[in-house]
């Protein structure tokens, strides 16, 4: 065992990451060998040493949906180094600071009406978390306590804490191992696929009479809107949203929408809910919030669940992270949506979305490909089988791209700035991995 001040070497870094450190959704110690990067900037990731040949991969995940704008983006960089030297932190009781007052008021004005009031929490999972006690609370200050279960579309994934996995899909998908202990909430099926698919009447008929059913019990309806990511990769017509926000105003359940994976234009509209012409009660957003430099999310409710809640005998929201409102997130969050909102975004969508569109053709040939999709910034090759998740990745490094395989899917969602000759390789990496997966 090397010591740990020894250890710059790649070799004594990665015995060191196989002893001590958690990696997401991996056994401990680690049965697959993660890369170790040295820097990245751009579209482009440095590894400290070459793997399969390569030292730099074109990144197609944007690390997880988050870095839109790249890598060592000199404008987020500046908003970090500013922010740092004035402060990088302070406790959010009591006191508040331009950043977070800026960010709010911004997400206020950028996301659907009429959201109004923003929590800023410190991962997507815990704004989930936040969303869920705001719905929960809201019904048990007006009197009716027994609101408290969620209903949702099977084939979602909202996070990794306790609520958001009780209502990640309940088969197949990563919590399944929790059924019993997770709140029991009500499922509906999930969605018929296809963004352009014709809505199904009899699937509609299916999302009312649920709703209408459980309305008694339910405190929230809370989908992700347009595309489900974590949980599949699938993509469903807007035409369900307003079915469901129909349905809730009808039965008096509040809508939450997860923009976690959505928000930020990554399916070529700002946010998903705008494809549907609709607005939730509570909206969630993270993941590209910040440009992927920090961790950061937000819950954002209307008035009319914020003045519910302001009504019961406990009136105030009992949430409160120690790095509630971050001010060097929340300052490289600001810079990140100026950024975003001072280019024609839609176009650089536009541009990608065509580019995955003519590149992933190709995968549609490959043995074994069930089916490709693209929307927005997204583009999806489905396999008829489960992923050879090592192989698929070993074959989009030797193709000279980062790509982060799972279940039978292989998929990108790359930075908005990524020119088109890289679009194309991660194209062709994504086809050389769908082929040897
Ligand atoms: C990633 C994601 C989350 C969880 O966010 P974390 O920051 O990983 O906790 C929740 N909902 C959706 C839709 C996501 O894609």
């Amino acid at each position: 065992m090397p010591e740990p001040h020894l250890a710059h070497d790649t070799a004594g870094l990665l015995a060191l990451d196989r002893e001590h450190v958690w990696h997401p959704y991996g056994p401990m110690p680690g049965r697959q060998q993660p890369l170790l990067v040295e820097s990245a900037a751009g579209v482009r990731l440095r590894l400290a040493e070459p793997a399969e040949g390569r030292r730099e991969l074109v990144d197609g995940m944007s690390s997880w949906w988050s870095a839109i704008h790249g890598y060592n983006h000199p404008v987020l960089n500046e908003a970090v180094r500013g922010q740092l030297d004035r402060m990088s932190h302070v406790m959010f009781g009591g006191l508040t600071h331009e950043p977070a007052v800026r960010l709010a008021a911004r997400l206020v004005e950028i996301t659907p009406e009429p959201l109004r009031h923003v929590f800023l929490a410190d991962s997507g999972s815990v704004s989930v978390e936040v969303a869920v006690k705001m719905c929960l609370q809201y019904w048990r200050s007006l009197g009716r306590p027994a609101k408290q279960r969620l209903l949702t579309w099977r084939g979602g994934y909202h996070g990794d804490t306790w609520q958001p996995m009780s209502v990640c899909d309940p088969d197949g998908g990563m919590h399944g191992l929790w059924s019993g202990v997770l709140p029991r909430q009500v499922f509906a099926d999930a969605p018929p696929p296809g963004f352009d698919a014709g809505p199904d009447p009899a699937y509609e008929a299916h999302l009312r009479e649920m709703i209408g059913r459980h309305a008694d019990e339910l405190a929230a309806v809370i989908v992700e809107p347009v595309v489900q990511g974590a949980g599949g990769m699938s993509f469903h017509s807007p035409a369900y949203l307003r079915v469901l926000r129909e349905a809730c105003d009808e039965h008096e359940v509040l809508l939450v929408l997860d923009e976690i994976a959505t928000g930020f234009g990554r399916t070529g509209t700002l946010f998903a809910a705008e494809h549907a012409g609709i607005s939730p009660d509570v909206m969630c957003v993270g993941k590209a919030l910040t440009g992927g430099y920090l961790t950061m999310a937000a819950a954002l409710c209307t008035t009319r669940v914020a003045e519910g809640i302001a009504r019961g005998e406990v009136p105030v929201l009992a949430h409160g992270p120690t790095f509630m409102g971050n001010p060097l997130a929340a300052a490289v969050a600001c810079a990140s949506v100026d950024l975003l909102l001072g280019q024609d975004w839609a176009l650089e969508v536009k541009r990608i979305e065509a580019g995955l569109r003519e590149g992933l053709a190709a995968a549609a040939g490959v043995p074994g490909v069930k089916d490709v999709r693209v929307l927005g910034a997204i583009g999806v090759v489905q396999l008829e089988h489960e992923v050879d998740m090592a192989a698929a990745t070993r074959a989009a490094v030797r193709a000279g791209v980062w790509l982060r395989p799972f279940r039978d899917l292989v998929y990108t969602m790359p930075p908005y700035v990524t020119g088109n000759e890289d679009v194309a390789r991660i194209c062709a990496s994504v086809c050389d991995a769908a082929a040897a997966g």
